[in-house]
């Protein structure tokens, strides 16, 4: 093995994830192969074996000099995930994963196979500051960012088990990524919008995932979502509505208190504007406090006064959280709710809640040791 002097900018840094491959863009990852004493084009051989082979064991990269692949691997592909545990659900369909990252920060990501699809459920933070209270994820506060690299690990290593048949049997092809796990995807900007390229370029670039097969899911953050809307990605937009009058949505969704409804409404209107991309609006359904004919009739309202054709809704019967006072809304309820809606045009699927016996389902993401 050739001796490499250590980078400082490959060098980890206190309290964060080492640098990696995916947190780099071209002229970066040229940059550091120069570094390590190796020509640019290495750097389209180390895509190819991340993102289309999804691999970084340096005995799979034979084009690369025997001598240089373990300093490479070390310096570029740095592991930043470790398996803690790993939950299934659903006859082996649904897998819950818990990560340990470097500082001990503990994320899970949630792979669920469909008929017609495979979803990987992401997490973009460890913990969330949004503190939602019917979120078990917004009940622990914000400990850190992830990186671009540690969110694109999860889908390697989801994309990697799927396709090795370790997903209810056969080989899978990951189609589609939600970042509906832990954390608040427009807070932390960056390293999204690194890991959205990185998902939605073709090989040997990214993972060649088809951009509406990618949904970011937000609160409302406003300057984020017309950022999001200004990037050239059409990924699918969801908005975390859960209320349609600033009253409820006030003590549902804190960050009401600096942009109120028809502002998060708004900004979702542009983005479809901006992308062509139909935005989903999701509604929990929480028994007696959100699931009133009255407010199914203002959400219709509110979204047929922003123009058709640009909006669906996705109401979610709420996964209760440990110690939640709420609960999910009637059967009875939940389906006058949704006649409501469709009775005002508007598109309305209930979404189907995986892995909710392994605290896999929407909102159940926590770290149940702490
Ligand atoms: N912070 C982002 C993404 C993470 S949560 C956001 O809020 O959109 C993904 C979805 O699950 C959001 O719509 C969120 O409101 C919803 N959710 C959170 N807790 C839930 C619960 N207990 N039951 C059902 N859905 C929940």
């Amino acid at each position: 093995m050739t001796s490499l002097p250590t980078l400082p900018m490959l060098a980890p840094r206190r309290g964060k994830p080492p640098r990696h491959f995916a947190d780099l863009d071209q002229v970066e990852r040229v940059d550091a192969l120069k570094q390590l004493g190796q020509p640019g084009f290495r750097a389209k051989q180390l895509a190819t074996h991340y993102y289309d082979h999804l691999t970084v064991d340096p005995a799979d990269m034979t084009d690369l000099p025997a001598a240089a692949r373990d300093t490479l691997v070390g310096e570029l592909f740095p592991p930043l995930l470790t398996h803690v545990t790993q939950l299934t659900a659903d006859d082996g369909a649904t897998v819950k994963t818990l990560w340990n990252l470097i500082d001990n920060a503990k994320v899970e990501s949630v792979l669920m196979k469909y008929p017609d699809r495979a979803t990987l459920c992401v997490t973009s933070q460890a913990g969330c500051g949004m503190a939602c209270p019917f979120c078990a994820t917004g009940q622990m506060g914000l400990t850190r960012n992830l990186s671009a690299g540690e969110i694109v690990e999860q889908v390697r290593l989801a994309a990697k088990q799927a396709r090795d048949g370790e997903l209810g049997g056969d080989p899978v092809r990951l189609s589609n990524v939600v970042f509906m796990g832990m954390g608040e995807p427009l807070a932390n900007y960056a390293a999204v919008i690194t890991a959205v390229r990185a998902l939605t370029s073709p090989a040997p670039e990214g993972f060649g995932m088809s951009a509406r097969h990618v949904t970011v899911s937000t609160v409302g953050l406003v300057t984020g979502i017309d950022r999001l809307a200004s990037e050239g990605i059409p990924v699918t937009l969801a908005l975390s509505l859960h209320a349609p009058d600033d009253e409820l949505r006030d003590t549902l969704v804190p960050i009401n208190a600096r942009w109120k409804v028809d502002e998060a409404l708004d900004a979702a209107r542009r983005y479809f504007d901006a992308t062509g991309r139909r935005v989903s609006i999701e509604y929990a359904l929480i028994r007696d406090i959100n699931d009133h004919a009255h407010r199914a009739e203002l959400l219709a309202k509110k979204l047929n006064a922003r123009g058709d054709g640009w909006v669906h809704v996705n109401p979610i019967p709420l996964n209760p959280t440990p110690g939640s006072k709420w609960t999910a809304s009637d059967p009875k309820v939940e389906q006058e709710f949704v006649r409501i809606l469709r009775m005002h045009g508007i598109p309305t699927t209930i979404r189907d809640t995986r892995g909710s016996d392994i605290d896999g389902a929407c909102g159940q993401l926590a770290i149940k040791e702490r």
